[in-house]
């Protein structure tokens, strides 16, 4: 084993500030990521070379003075670290990783002594009828074709789902010149209502949440409440979406839809790095267990920052970068700054507290996964329906992993990344059991494709 090497995975803020900081005390983390700059989900960079250039204010908007503070910190310290972009890590064994670079389609294993992960987040979906036909696309992706790509998804873009997100990412089409049809969130009016004495505990988040709205409302930008989604229809691509809410059905015509339900954190690394996993009612999933300052239950050596060990956001996941790396180093027994990381502590509990808010503005509609029609598909990579997943419950799959023996769900290219959570939940209805009794698909290397060729290779040496 190489002495003493650190990785970190992913450069996001949590990967970026947990690198920081063991630079800050004369260490150089390895950090590898598989984008091709820094920057992760909300600090996304652009390409470096390309047609359009946007500035940081068009980029990030109100959160454009903490980019630049990130991207800053981390070109100035470029050479304190191992900075190793489009590298995908694919595998994690206890002290070694197996990673690919896609830009020399190279295979290379990597041992490690200490490893953080802040693999982030990527978007919750539920399954909506005709949610395969083109033109529809993640939430997430929407907003990656606008921050990296400076184009849009469509013309006229409808907007469905639940979160803070799927306001913010409408408002930043609007605001790019996109027509915006419609914003359609299936969380009641009520829940938000309900949810605002706790949100104001976060005082800047909750104004940027009004401020959306209010921008989105004084552009007469249709917003919907409480909309129950039946389906998205057209010949060859979208053109319409169905959906009814209390007053009644209605449809509405588009050339584009994004849809998105919250986050989902990235655990397969962490499982596969033997980190203990329980289930947490507040995320409605399943995330690998951690102390107050990030060290994963089970292995040793082996630390959690940011939205892959829970969704908190990403000042949530700049502190708790920094606390990994904090935790890291004194486990080494070096002398850190206590005085530091009891702030950065009582720092997260407070972001922590405004998720719980959150969650409760906009309720993950569980029930609406669960009630899938039995014709429509649920896997997309291995084009299963509902009604399928439901056959095999009939047989005797009790649990996910059974289920994906029988019919494949789950088993594609996403590796039930996608479909996982509904998966779950129409399982678990079919069962009539909680969700969490049914389990989630096990993480299975490569935990993202991998072209076959490096694979069909001898294992390189280190
Ligand atoms: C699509 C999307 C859009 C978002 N947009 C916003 C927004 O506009 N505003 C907002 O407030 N919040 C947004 N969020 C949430 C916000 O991005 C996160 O709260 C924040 O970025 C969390 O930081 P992080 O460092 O934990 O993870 P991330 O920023 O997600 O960084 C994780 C990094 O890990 C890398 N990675 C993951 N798996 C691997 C692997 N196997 N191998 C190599 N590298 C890997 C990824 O490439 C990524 O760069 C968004 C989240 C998503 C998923």
């Amino acid at each position: 084993m190489t002495a003493g090497r650190m990785v970190i995975v992913g450069a996001g803020p949590a990967g970026t500030r947990a690198a920081l900081t063991l630079a800050r005390y004369g260490l150089k983390p390895t950090i590898l990521d598989e984008a091709p700059r820094n920057g992760g989900q909300i600090y996304r960079r652009p390409p470096l070379e390309g047609e359009f250039c946007r500035s940081a204010q068009a980029l990030y908007g109100f959160e454009a003075a903490k980019a630049r503070r990130l991207h800053r910190d981390f070109d100035r310290n470029s050479d304190a670290f191992d900075h190793r972009p489009e590298t995908l890590v694919w595998e994690i064994e206890p002290g070694r990783l197996q990673g690919y670079r896609y830009a020399d389609r190279h295979r290379f294993s990597l041992d490690w002594e200490s490893l953080i992960l802040a693999t982030g987040a990527t978007d919750r979906i539920i399954p909506v009828p005709g949610w395969t036909k083109p033109g529809v696309y993640s939430l997430g992706g929407a907003q990656v074709a606008l921050k990296y790509q400076g184009c849009a998804i469509g013309r006229r873009v409808v907007f469905l789902g639940s979160g803070p997100l799927l306001y913010l990412v409408a408002y930043q089409y609007a605001k790019a010149g996109g027509e915006v049809a419609a914003v359609l969130d299936t969380a009641p009016w009520a829940a938000k209502r309900h949810a605002a004495p706790g949100l104001l505990r976060a005082p800047g988040l909750f104004a940027k949440g009004l401020w959306y709205l209010a921008w989105l409302k004084a552009r007469r930008i249709r917003i919907v409440h409480d909309v129950r989604p039946i389906e998205i229809m057209g010949q060859d691509r979208i053109s319409n979406i169905g959906f009814d809410t209390p007053a009644g059905s209605d449809s509405i015509g588009c050339d584009a839809l994004a849809l998105g339900w919250g986050l989902r954190s990235e655990i397969q690394l962490a499982e596969l790095a033997g980190c203990r996993l329980g289930f947490d009612p507040l995320n409605r999933q399943w995330l690998p267990e951690r102390d107050a300052d990030g060290r994963a239950a089970g292995p040793k050596h082996v630390y959690l920052a940011g939205d892959g060990a829970g969704i908190a956001g990403a000042d949530a996941a700049e502190t708790a970068g920094e606390l990994a790396a904090l935790a890291l180093l004194a486990d080494r027994g070096t002398a850190i700054d206590r005085n530091r990381q009891a702030l950065l502590r009582r720092r997260l509990a407070g972001f922590r507290a405004a998720r719980a808010a959150l969650e409760t503005a906009f309720p993950y509609p569980h029930a609406l996964a669960a009630a899938l029609p039995n014709n429509a598909v649920l896997c997309r990579c291995e084009n299963v329906t509902a009604g399928e997943l439901r056959a095999t419950a009939r047989i005797d799959a009790t649990e996910l992993n059974r289920a994906k023996a029988y019919c494949r769900v789950g088993m594609g290219r996403c590796q039930g990344r996608v479909c996982g959570p509904a998966a779950a939940e129409i399982l678990a209805a079919a069962l009539g059991k909680p969700v969490e009794a049914v389990g989630r698909f096990r993480a299975q290397p490569p935990v993202k494709p991998l072209p076959l060729e490096p694979l069909a290779e001898a294992e390189p040496a280190p």
